[in-house]
């Protein structure tokens, strides 16, 4: 079947992890204590979870920007930086999530599913926490990581909750484009000449979709015109609503014989997933009354159509008279028919889109460096972001990490030389690999890399990377202590 896709684009921003602090516990008489910087607090995470009372992608049609607050740097004292906040994003169940390049993400489906979209940033160790035997009072802490960012598609296949059924020129587009708040793309779907218009409609608390049926005509049913296929379109309505043009007088027809002419195609046609529109609930819309004519044989046909049992409406969407009373006439039907609806079975699973390798790491080639090398892993690439190039003892700290992990040895292994480059993330340097310090050796001398005042010999990618290396410095200051985030 055909389906509507509410489909949205959604930029997640999780929030930063706070910087950690370096500082030495002070006393009167006892000049220097031991290191009692706290750690940073962790970034919020921007999670979507599946809620049942969300029914449309609406909000994010509004709002696509979402972001979860920072960690606080950690202070002296041992005193931890605060937590982000996570910002909790409801979505409705069935909700796909893509990657802009169309690659699924998660399906979300069942009540209190979520999927952490962007997570956010490990707050940075304080130097109390960074203290050893080996290293009793660390003059350096760890920076906070960034958060993630991600676009995120988010995409919701949906059935209209209304259908609107009606002669050509009834008003069907009009009343669609005169209710919705927002008009969500319609894909997949066959044709191209004829689209069903689809609406999203507030009423207060109730958020519905609206879709007009434009190829139902007499003969319909038997596959004459587009009518078979806009007809599985609305099978799985929760409400039918015939639209009526009051206005428009044609001999041999007249509101009522519209109506029955429509009602006649329904009833011949087999709904092919087993429901049938029979036990549907119906209202009549008389349109147009702003026209006087109109008016009047709206006045005539409503008993006879109430006699039918049939809820009667009368408006106008040049002059908008009646629409409000219609829509939430409509959201009360919408509503009942959702409470009436078997619950979904209730899972909690958390998802998160994989991180590569979490442990290890694995060197490869520099296809764009002769004789470079390129670092990849999780850890090693966090090191780097967690490093503060402007302190000495932090980057001796970063050389002992990667060493531990075993990168020098690694690198001597794939054959690296003496002076070759070697990329890290965003870090790029010459690597020395005479003593187990040597890495730190050639990153403190960095900032004033000679390769840096030679534009000509490097590339811009090199010189954009490098920049960013040194960016620390300026940014967080000397003084950790004081140093707060942004
Ligand atoms: P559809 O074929 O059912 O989608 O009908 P449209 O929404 O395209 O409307 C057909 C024509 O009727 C258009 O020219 C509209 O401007 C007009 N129309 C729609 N609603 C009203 C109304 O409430 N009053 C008046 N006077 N004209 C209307
Ligand atoms: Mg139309």
């Amino acid at each position: 079947m055909a389906r509507f896709v509410d489909r949205v684009v959604i930029h997640a921003a999780a929030g930063n992890g706070g910087n950690g602090c370096a500082s030495v516990h002070r006393e009167k008489f006892k000049p220097l204590g031991g290191p009692d910087g706290g750690n940073g607090g962790s970034g919020g995470n921007v999670i979507l979870v599946v809620d049942s009372q969300v029914h449309t992608l609406l909000d994010f049609h509004f709002r696509p920007h979402a972001s979860a607050t920072s960690g606080k740097a950690g202070a002296g004292a041992n005193r931890d930086g605060a937590n982000g906040e996570d910002l909790i994003l409801r979505v409705p169940d069935g909700t796909v999530v893509l990657t802009e390049a169309g690659e699924i993400v998660a399906d979300l489906v069942g009540e209190g599913t979520q999927l952490i979209a962007a997570a956010g940033g490990r707050g940075g160790l304080g130097n109390a926490s960074l203290a050893s035997r080996a290293r009793k009072a660390p003059g350096f802490a760890l920076l906070g990581e960034p958060g993630e960012t991600r676009d995120l598609v988010l995409e919701l296949k949906s059935v209209a909750d209304v259908g609107l059924l009606g002669f050509p020129s009834a008003g069907k587009s009009s009343l669609i484009a005169v209710l919705s708040a927002a008009k969500p793309k319609i894909a997949d779907y066959p044709f191209t000449t004829l689209v069903p218009n689809l609406g999203v409609i507030t009423a207060g608390e109730t958020i519905f979709t609206m879709a007009d049926v434009p190829g139902l005509i007499p003969g319909a049913s038997q596959g004459k015109g587009l009518g078979l296929d806009f007809l599985r379109h609305i099978e799985r309505t929760a409400v039918l609503a015939h639209v009526v043009d009051c206005a428009t007088y044609e001999p041999g027809r007249d509101p009522i014989a519209d109506i029955d002419a429509l009602e006649k195609e329904l009833s011949e046609y087999t709904p092919a997933l087993g429901g049938n529109f029979e036990d549907r609930p119906r209202v009549v819309i008389l349109n147009k009354v702003d026209i006087p004519d109109a008016q009047d044989l709206a006045d005539i046909v409503r008993p006879e159509i109430e006699a039918r049992g049939l809820p009667v409406f009368e408006v106008s969407t040049v002059s908008r008279q009646g629409l409000r009373e219609l829509t939430f006439k409509l959201a009360e039907v919408v509503r009942e028919y959702r409470a009436a609806k078997p619950k979904q079975e209730s899972t909690r699973i958390v998802l998160r889109p994989t991180a590569v390798d979490d442990q290890g790491f694995t060197v490869i080639e520099d296809p764009s460096v002769e004789g470079g090398f390129i670092v990849k892993g999780e850890r090693p690439e966090r090191w780097i972001r967690q490093t503060d190039f402007s302190n000495d003892e932090a980057v001796g700290y970063l050389a002992d990490r990667l060493n531990r992990l075993g990168v020098e040895e690694k690198l001597v292994k794939m054959g690296a030389v003496p002076g070759c480059q070697v990329t890290i993330g965003d870090l790029i340097f010459d690597w020395e690999p005479t003593t187990p310090a040597g890495i730190a050796m050639t990153m403190t001398g960095r900032g004033s890399d000679i390769r840096l005042e030679r534009n000509d010999r490097i590339g811009a990618h090199e010189r954009k990377a490098l920049k960013k290396a040194r960016r620390a410095p300026g940014e967080y200051g000397d003084d950790y202590g004081d140093s707060s985030e942004e």
